[in-house]
């Protein structure tokens, strides 16, 4: 079996995940391919995306554009694990209102069923790094990069809360879909993208 991963390469982190997910998967010895996907066709080829951190607005606005949004969509509703990673986060859920200027529209997914708060730690000269805790999927400990994040104020039924700092949940997990306000990718400690190849493989073989 050879899994194929799909980083959204419309803007963000895009290199940086395709590296951490080709060392996951290789410290796993798990097989599969790591691609940068564009369009709806590239897409629709993948077992599992990751949509990375950026600026929401821009990778919404650009794949309403070029219908990649659509596919995503429904891709993610027939099962296909997603890992949502700060930008990435706002684009599954449901409503995300700027700490600032509250609700605009911007294009989402509306998948995830939780409200966010973007830029809730402040603005680029207030990012951060800390230590946070993923304990319920085994990652007790995790160099949390935080830059223009989000967090969510509010979750849906069924929305596990994965972690937390200073009273904020800033990771979230609902069936195929992770969400994590922090930038997994921008660390050496590859334990998010190793839990999220497991997550697709055991989708690709009906284990979820
Ligand atoms: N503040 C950005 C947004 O709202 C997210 C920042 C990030 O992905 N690092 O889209």
């Amino acid at each position: 079996m050879s899994l194929i991963v799909g980083v959204f390469a419309i803007q963000g982190d895009v290199y940086e995940n395709i590296s951490s997910t080709k060392t996951a998967l290789k410290e796993l010895g798990v097989e599969g391919t790591v691609l940068g996907v564009k369009t709806a066709e590239d897409v629709s080829k993948l077992d599992g995306l990751i949509i990375p951190g950026g600026e929401s607005t821009t990778i919404g606005q650009l794949s309403l554009v070029n219908s990649s949004l659509k596919t995503i969509k429904e891709k993610i509703e027939h099962g296909m694990p997603v890992l949502g990673i700060c930008a990435g986060m706002i684009m599954l859920s449901k409503t995300a209102n700027d700490r600032i200027i509250g609700k605009t529209d911007q294009p989402l997914l509306d998948l995830l069923d939780i409200k966010l708060e973007r830029n809730s730690f402040g603005r680029q000269k207030e990012s951060f790094e800390t230590d946070v805790s993923m304990a319920s999927i085994n990652i007790p400990k995790f160099d949390g990069v935080f830059i223009r994040a989000p967090s969510v104020s509010d979750v849906g039924s069924g929305v596990e809360v994965l972690a937390k700092f200073n009273e904020k949940i800033v990771a979230v997990k609902k069936g195929n879909m992770i969400g994590v306000a922090f930038h997994p990718e921008l660390t050496k400690d590859v334990s998010l993208h190793k839990y999220f190849v497991n997550l697709i493989k055991k989708s690709k073989t009906g284990q979820i």
